[in-house]
């Protein structure tokens, strides 16, 4: 037989998505003997200790993440993996729930909380989502956890990726949120990860051309996610060397459609004809490690220089040298092949303050 619950009690409980603890049960008037009944005849099922959902049916994600919060105590928020599912950073639930308290507060005392991992943190205190039912942490900070958790840089950066490039925050939120924190064991690979993001650089080949190619060979630094028009509509285009005229298209998608390698072209050849602007095209191979970042390199200071100065030359490596002294002589000896001139092209026409489909 189903247990009409009073209105007010049902709505409370409703609330917490057919959750209970103990003791609010209590303070809602519902005796000890009565909790103890709903047990056995199996109408309420026990989630954790001293948690019950008020029904027998499976309980659902968000029935799972109030039990985990009513046992973990008054001050708990979700945070981490659990913050970051919640948030839209990640699609899948996290395996294991995570949850922060105050650092004076140790819930698992009294035995371990199955499913959950519990962070004690004070920086929460101050920073609890203020709306919402289920309090997490605020969005900066769930990043500024999962950055102190992760271990390699990449997963680290992945992060700041999703939440920026998510447009779920800013890196300027993200930094005043890190100023917050007294201590932060990664802070300055923090620091240096917000401020490549703040520059538009937010996935892991965008950094690698930032920093394994252009920082690294002493290229000037590129214009990042530039909006330009292309007849009605607006574009954005990756890396633009305004002065030079020439713009690098990262493409980090593992497959590439014919449909979308077509268009991309005639967006290339737009800027071609539109603006004088020569586009380079790289995936994720042609970066993938040093040696490949140095070989790109070494074509992009002929390609800089034939649209402009000489600029850039070959890093600490030493193969990279070689490297630079080799592509030289080949570009030049094919130029002297075809008798193309290797000087700046004829787009004095254009005024040099910039480009006119440039926004
Ligand atoms: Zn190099």
């Amino acid at each position: 037989m189903a247990i009409e619950l009073h209105p007010e009690c049902r709505r409370f409980i409703n609330q917490q998505d057919g959750v209970v603890a103990r003791p609010q049960a209590l303070e809602l008037g519902l005796g000890a003997e009565f909790l103890k009944n709903r047990i056995r005849y199996g109408e309420w099922k026990r989630l954790q200790r001293g948690v019950y959902a008020t029904h027998s049916g499976r309980p659902s994600r968000e029935a799972q993440l109030w039990a985990a919060m009513l046992r973990a105590g008054p001050d708990a928020v979700l945070s981490h993996q659990t913050a970051a599912e919640r948030q839209g950073l990640l699609k899948q639930p996290s395996s294991l729930i995570h949850i922060s308290v105050p650092e004076a507060r140790n819930p698992s005392r009294h035995g371990k909380i199955p499913g959950v991992v519990i962070h004690r943190s004070d920086v929460i205190v101050s920073t609890r989502y203020p709306g919402g039912t289920l309090p997490c942490t605020r969005i900066e900070d769930t990043v500024l956890d999962l950055i102190k958790v992760s271990k390699s840089f990449d997963a680290k950066y992945n992060w700041i990726c999703l939440a920026i490039g998510g447009r779920l925050t800013t890196a300027e939120r993200i930094l005043d949120a890190l100023a917050k924190r007294k201590r932060f064991p990664a802070r300055r690979e923090a620091e240096l990860m917000l401020g490549y993001a703040a520059e538009g650089i937010l996935s892991w080949l965008e950094r690698q051309w930032a920093e394994g190619v252009e920082r690294q060979h002493g290229f000037p630094t590129a214009r990042r996610q530039v909006k330009v028009r292309q007849g009605t509509t607006s574009k954005y285009l990756d890396n633009l060397y305004e002065d030079y005229r020439v713009c690098v298209e990262l493409d980090g998608k593992a497959a590439h459609p014919e449909e979308e390698r077509r268009f991309d072209e005639a967006r290339d050849r737009w800027n071609l004809a539109h603006g004088k602007v020569v586009t380079m095209r790289y995936q994720v191979p042609d970066l993938r490690d040093q040696e490949h970042r140095c070989e790109k390199a070494a074509e992009m200071a002929v390609v800089l220089r034939d649209h402009g100065s000489a600029v850039g030359g070959p890093c600490e490596d030493p193969r990279c040298q070689e490297r630079f002294a080799e592509f030289r002589i080949r570009i030049s000896e094919s130029a002297e092949r075809s008798r193309v001139p290797l000087s700046r092209p004829q787009s004095v026409a254009i005024a040099s303050s910039g480009l006119p489909f440039v926004s």
